[in-house]
């Protein structure tokens, strides 16, 4: 098995880093207090273990989706989540579906299960057709909805869909979910087979934290908590990310100007030609042209190395047609966005 490839972290400062949908605000200060006052006596609450099934934090969890606490397990990371999906539902003979493109963490957690990957692709419209995903065979599928990296959303229709014709357990990915105009969190509500997995690393700005969680069905939950290490989620982490699901006015600010920029630069790159997915997370993908350059992938590969040498970092897909001509570009700041759109039009001049 060939381990996952993460988004390049460069070393050293003045960067422009819109590589790996990282969130481009600090986070809620209710968080970073959280984090203060757990480590007041001189840090003396680390020598404890802590909750080990997050109690706290589920609870938090509960209240932001009014869902029930004893139904969400939570998890280092989403990623944290996803594996053990795959631990409890997929192996030998028991495959994963998936979109085609989608996360490519995916695979790599089945081939640690020695689970088949059956995968479903996306159509040239960028749509999905619910039959293809409900007869696949897979044992548990994962829909990455919004997809990443494609930026489409499907919707909460479509979804209940696929749910109602699938028999194995659908697992809807929301990672990046706060962005787009919907969810499917009333469908794990409702439904006996499927389960929305959700991050604080992307709309909460807490990436370095580690902390994802699921809502699932009760019985799925249950099941989770068995597989999982018996604390999986650190004392810190609990509580700064139960503070940051409290704070929902910081929550609002951030994602509306997140979605405002993003909704600017999807834009300009229209302006400029360029080819670009409807998006609804935060990120955009983009195929770059200029009067010299016409979509391809030796294009794309150009003007990410035109980006590269100054410093601004996004990201290819190559091998898969849909997103192979293109670039992800991750929302960042205004200044942020300004300076990568500044790059381009130099690109396009070149
Ligand atoms: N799902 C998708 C679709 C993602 O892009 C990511 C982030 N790379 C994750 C899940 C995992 O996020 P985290 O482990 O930080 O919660």
């Amino acid at each position: 098995m060939r381990a996952y490839v993460p988004g390049e972290q460069p070393q050293g400062g003045g960067w422009v880093k819109l590589n790996t949908n990282e969130n481009p605000y600090p986070p809620s200060s209710r968080a970073l207090e959280a984090i203060r006052l757990a480590l007041a006596n001189e840090g003396a609450g680390l020598r404890l273990y802590p909750s080990p099934d997050s109690a706290p934090l589920r609870e938090a969890a509960g209240r932001f989706h009014s869902f029930d606490p004893a139904r969400i397990v939570a998890g280092n990371g989403s990623d944290d989540i996803l594996n053990l999906l795959i631990r409890a539902y997929a192996g030998p003979g028991r495959p994963i579906g998936m979109m085609d493109p989608s996360y490519s963490l995916y695979p790599v957690l089945a081939a640690a299960q020695a689970a088949e990957v059956i995968r479903v692709p996306v159509a040239d419209d960028l749509s999905v057709d619910p039959a293809a995903v409900a007869g696949c065979g897979a044992s548990v599928f994962f829909l990455t909805n919004p997809n990443a990296p494609l930026g489409v959303a499907f919707s909460p229709r479509v979804v209940r869909e696929i749910a109602r014709q699938f028999s194995g357990l659908l697992v809807v990915d929301e990672a990046y979910a706060s962005f787009a105009s919907d969810d499917c969190v009333a469908l794990a509500r409702e439904l006996s087979n499927v389960v929305v997995t959700r991050t604080m690393s992307k709309a909460h700005a807490l990436a370095g934290l580690r902390v994802g969680y699921a809502l699932c069905p009760g019985p799925v939950a249950d099941l989770l908590h068995r597989v999982r290490d018996s604390y999986n989620v650190d004392r810190l982490a609990q509580v700064a990310a139960a503070a940051a699901l409290d704070d929902r006015e910081w929550l609002t600010v951030t994602i509306d100007q997140v979605r405002a920029t993003r909704d600017r630069l999807v834009a300009a790159l229209r302006k400029m030609g360029w080819q670009v997915n409807p998006a609804s997370g935060n990120f955009v993908l983009a195929a770059p042209v200029s009067s010299t350059h016409a979509a391809s992938v030796e294009t794309s590969a150009d003007c990410f190395e035109f980006l590269r040498a100054r410093k601004i970092l996004v990201r290819r897909f190559p091998g898969h047609r849909l997103t192979e001509k293109s670039l992800r570009i991750s929302v960042g700041t205004e200044q942020e966005t300004d300076a990568f759109l500044a790059a381009v039009a130099a690109w396009m001049e070149g």
